[in-house]
């Protein structure tokens, strides 16, 4: 029998629960396939980090099934749809008996799947895994057997689940016998591709596991403590591996609970665990409400926010111009790496929104055109949490105010020293405030001043909010 295994969002060898089920008989022919799809991806906003990124570990994928006897052959074609039509003829030359893939959560990505099954019909069975979850969608639910809306009751449900039974890891299948045909000459697909900084981004599946084994060693014992100061490395960076799948949140699991067993019961460890519960709940989420992937709030009344569109504005934010040096570092580590501090990210959302009122859907847009671990549930979760518009979102009534973010989570301004360097004559005590500072001295700042006045900007966004939320 010949058994294909699609690959996506899975791009590893190890606890990769399609490529184990394609495996486990051994006499079966083991192929493998990914499909770039440049069109939709470029609809999805899929920042060109994250294409590189996934264009790298293509590339060590493809040698480690070579190395196992298994052929992955890498494609591209337009878009989702004519990769149901690629993979029908894939399936048709190469005598395709079985198909092994792993979900993925967004609608698009569903509608695909089921044309896919749809069109191969009886002539291929065709296997689906939950893998780049720890629990199954739809499988943590209230006693009225619907999906949770707020994350604490679900996060309680989860942890028992779990201790109920560990979702096991599976192994990188062995090396298999048969003939290996010539390998493809590997062509990078058509999409932009922006180099990725291999110092804070690793390449390779085994590189991934590495730090993850660090980051669960003395990392996770501080990060209670130190996950919200973003001058320091202090959280495990792993984003970008999890969101292309070059590492499982069970592998995550495992690792944390051998180093910490006590993570499951509120020990150390379980502030870690809680986040990764965090992934969880924003993919359950999509699938109970598709809703949130076409764009809509899944509180309805925040639709009818009335948004100032002001692309300058707008600009100034994508650029780290606003004037607020919290927000403008931020952006700037963003534009530069690829990757933000999760508080910034609050921080720069709930600026965007509720000091710009500004379209949350412009921010997540453009987050997504940037990020290197760009992954719509998590992405759409913080931008919808930020704004306000999601389910157990922070109340439209809870403005940070950007200043006061900067002074407590990055004290001396180190981390805004970092990524301003036109802010390095002023002193400590004006960090957050150049303004202030350069209104005293003969000299100009070559910074901007904030470009909006957040008291002011606060009572607009609160009025719009409560506009918007009155009966129409
Ligand atoms: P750690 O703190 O080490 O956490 C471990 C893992 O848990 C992360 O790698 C991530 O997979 C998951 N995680 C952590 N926090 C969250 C969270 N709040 N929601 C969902 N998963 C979480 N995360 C993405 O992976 N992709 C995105 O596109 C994304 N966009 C975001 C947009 C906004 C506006 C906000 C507020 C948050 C967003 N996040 C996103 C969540 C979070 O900021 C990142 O996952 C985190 O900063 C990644 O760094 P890390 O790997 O060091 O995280």
């Amino acid at each position: 029998a010949t058994h294909l295994v699609w690959f996506r969002n899975d791009l590893r060898v190890n606890d990769n629960l399609a490529l184990a089920a394609a495996c486990r008989d051994p006499h079966a022919h083991v192929i493998a396939i990914f499909i770039a799809t440049p069109r939709q991806w470029l609809q999805h906003e899929m920042s060109p980090r994250q294409a590189e990124f996934i264009w790298q570990h293509l590339q060590c994928l493809h040698t480690s099934l070579a190395e196992r006897g298994i052929e992955l052959s890498i494609h591209q074609v337009d878009g989702f749809d004519e990769s149901v039509e690629y993979l029908k003829n894939f399936c048709e030359a190469r005598k395709v008996d079985a198909l092994f893939y792993n979900y993925q959560y967004e609608l698009n990505e569903r509608r695909r799947d089921a044309a896919v099954e749809k069109m191969l019909g009886r002539e291929v069975v065709c296997q689906g895994f939950d893998d780049s979850v720890l629990l199954p969608p739809g499988s943590i639910t209230t006693g009225n057997n619907e999906m949770y809306k707020v994350f604490t009751p679900f996060s309680k449900a989860f942890i028992k689940r779990l201790h109920e039974g560990l979702p096991e890891c599976v192994s990188a299948p062995k090396a298999r016998e048969g003939m290996l045909t010539e390998p493809d000459k590997l062509t990078a697909f058509d999409y932009p591709l922006q180099p990725v900084d291999v110092n804070l981004f690793p390449v390779g599946e085994q590189q991934a596991i590495h730090q993850l084994r660090q980051f669960c060693g003395q990392p996770v014992v501080d990060y209670a403590e130190q996950r919200n100061l973003p001058s320091i490395d202090g959280t495990s960076r792993l984003s970008a591996y999890l969101a292309i799948g070059v590492l499982s949140p069970r592998q995550c699991l495992h690792r944390l609970l051998r180093n910490h067993p006590q993570s499951l019961d509120g020990g150390t460890g379980s502030v870690w665990l809680n986040e990764l519960i965090w992934r969880e709940f924003y993919r359950h989420l999509l699938v109970a409400w598709p809703k949130l992937c076409r764009h809509q709030p899944f509180i309805p009344w925040t639709d009818n926010v009335v948004w100032r569109q002001d692309e300058t504005q707008l600009m100034a934010w994508q650029q780290g111009r606003t004037g607020f040096p919290i927000v403008d570092a931020a952006m700037r580590q963003l534009n530069t790496t690829g990757w933000m501090h999760n508080r910034l990210r609050m921080v720069v959302a709930s600026f965007l929104v509720k000091d710009l009122l500004i379209d949350w859907r412009c921010g997540e847009r453009y987050f997504m055109s940037q990020l290197i671990d760009g992954d719509l549930a998590a992405n759409n979760g913080g931008w919808q949490w930020a704004a306000s518009t999601g389910t157990d979102a922070a109340p439209y009534f809870r403005i940070f105010n950007p200043t006061t973010q900067g002074e407590r989570f990055d004290v001396k301004g180190e981390f805004i020293r970092q990524w301003l360097p036109e802010l390095s004559s002023v002193p400590e005590k004006y960090i957050h405030t150049p303004w202030i500072w350069a209104d005293k001295q003969p000299l100009t700042l070559d910074y901007p001043r904030p470009i909006v006045d957040h008291k002011q900007a606060r009572i607009a966004t609160l009025a719009a909010y409560e506009a918007a939320r009155k009966p129409q």
